[in-house]
């Protein structure tokens, strides 16, 4: 990928790149952007690309939210990570950039999601920790006029004939994201109808958060081209299995390259702590991983989305899951999967919701309790009450409320983005309780 300003234009030259997108994520978790033009490339690149601070104000109907404070005065810059360029495959003469969102200045403007995760990468790697991390997502292919979603296939979970159904997209979908750098490890049919997913090799966190965006980007993109719909969003369909986006995560010690979840007998006290300090601040980050009310949908008991807030060994009921290793692969494969994550999340507020309570956790010599084995759901109330097994939020506002309650993640948002995120989130359920089932599907599918 190339480094510097210089590598970028040659690129741009010899590519016929006519051009680039300069791109952000913003609160409500839509993937939107300016485009320079290849003339003014250069002095974008070095000043970024002016942003009015009401941007970051918007639901995802578009619909700004005045309380916030950020309305129609005061302006941002979209300033590039110059080592996120990536020619696009699915459409012409175009590249792209993920920016960061600085204050005229230069300096991290309070609201910027990348900014936030960056602070959280720095904390750990001030402990001697790595953080490694894959978006896991799920999604659903449809064909269809104007708002009609039908899947392309009715076919059956891992099923031969699901993956011959799929098999043109998925090989373009495939070469697009690795011609982008992203390698691609697994794919298979899912359970729902038109229900796939695609998995690609984890990678340093921050690297990992911008991979989300251009996978969702490339999905869109790909799909487009090929004549067919697709989707991320968590409940396309009402009566058809969600899609998740589970997170898998490591944590790497610096010095000694070695997996710091990873012990010879099996998870390490460590990992036992991060899991804690996790399941401490679940609630909370649920706002942030489950971050649409479209979300709360699919986070249903029975539906290994995960319901509750429990862990388990290969318990795919349980909201962190600890995935058996591959034998000769043990520490390179020890990893933890939160499933209470989907794809309307903001990647690198998720993220950084997540580091900061694990971190939490190790710091603090947090134990998880025993893992819990089989369906939480089948448990009675007193057995849950003994094993102190609580219901994840069942709404995105009440999520919200245990958001403004949790000090600790409250803070790695800082006050400013804690008020416009909730702001704006609270007014995401507002508008979607005034309409039917309908629209909150077709709008988050349309979205994500
Ligand atoms: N579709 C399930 C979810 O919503 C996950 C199924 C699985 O991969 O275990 O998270
Ligand atoms: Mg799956």
């Amino acid at each position: 990928m190339p480094l510097n300003l210089e590598e970028i234009m040659a690129i741009v030259e010899t590519s016929s790149i006519r051009f680039v997108r300069f791109l952000y994520c913003d609160i409500s978790g839509v993937i939107r952007g300016k485009v320079a033009s290849v003339h003014a490339l250069s002095s974008r690149t070095a000043s970024g690309i002016g942003l009015v601070k009401g941007a970051m104000s918007v639901n995802i109907l578009d619909q700004l939210q005045l309380d916030t404070g950020y309305g129609a005065t005061g302006e941002v810059r979209l300033a590039p990570d110059l080592s996120t360029f990536r020619i696009l495959p699915y459409v012409g003469e175009s590249a792209a950039y993920i920016c960061n969102l600085q204050e005229l200045d230069h300096s991290a403007w309070c609201l910027c999601p990348r900014s936030v995760l960056a602070e959280q990468i720095s904390k750990a790697s001030r402990l001697g920790i790595k953080i490694e991390a894959a978006f896991e997502p799920e999604f659903t292919l449809a064909k269809g006029e104007c708002d009609s979603f039908t899947p392309i296939d009715q076919s059956l979970c891992f099923s031969t004939g699901g993956m011959n159904q799929a098999a043109d997209f998925i090989n373009s979908f495939a070469a697009a994201l690795e011609r982008q750098g992203l390698e691609v490890e697994q794919y298979y049919p899912e359970l729902g109808h038109g229900q796939h997913e695609l998995t690609i090799k984890h990678a340093p966190a921050a690297a990992a958060a911008d991979n989300q965006i251009w996978y969702r980007e490339t999905l869109r993109g790909v799909s487009g081209n090929a004549g067919i719909k697709a989707s991320l969003a968590p409940k396309p369909l009402a009566d058809q299995a969600g899609n998740g986006c589970h997170l898998h995560l490591s944590a790497w010690d610096i010095r000694s390259g070695q997996n710091l979840f990873y012990s010879r007998s099996g998870l390490s006290p460590f990992a036992h702590h991060f899991i804690a300090g996790l399941l401490a601040h679940l609630p909370a980050l649920t706002a942030l991983t489950c971050a649409s009310v479209n979300s709360y949908r699919r986070l249903k008991p029975r539906s290994w989305s995960s319901a509750y807030c429990c862990w388990g060994l290969e318990n795919r009921e349980a909201a962190i899951r600890v995935p058996s290793t591959y034998s000769g692969y043990e520490e390179a494969t020890t990893n933890l999967e939160i499933k209470c994550v989907d794809s309307s999340c903001n990647p690198y507020l998720a993220l950084a919701g997540i580091i900061a309570a694990g971190l939490a956790g190790v710091e603090e010599k947090l134990s998880p309790g025993d893992p819990v084995e089989g369906d939480p759901d089948t448990m009675t109330a007193q057995e849950l009450c003994d094993r102190g097994v609580k219901r994840l939020p069942s709404t995105l506002q009440e999520a919200l409320d245990a958001l403004k309650a949790d000090r600790l993640i409250a803070n790695v948002l800082g006050e400013q983005l804690t008020k416009t995120y909730t702001i704006v989130k609270e007014s995401e359920c507002a508008a979607f309780a005034a309409h039917d089932v309908e629209f909150e599907l077709k709008h988050h599918r349309d979205k994500f």
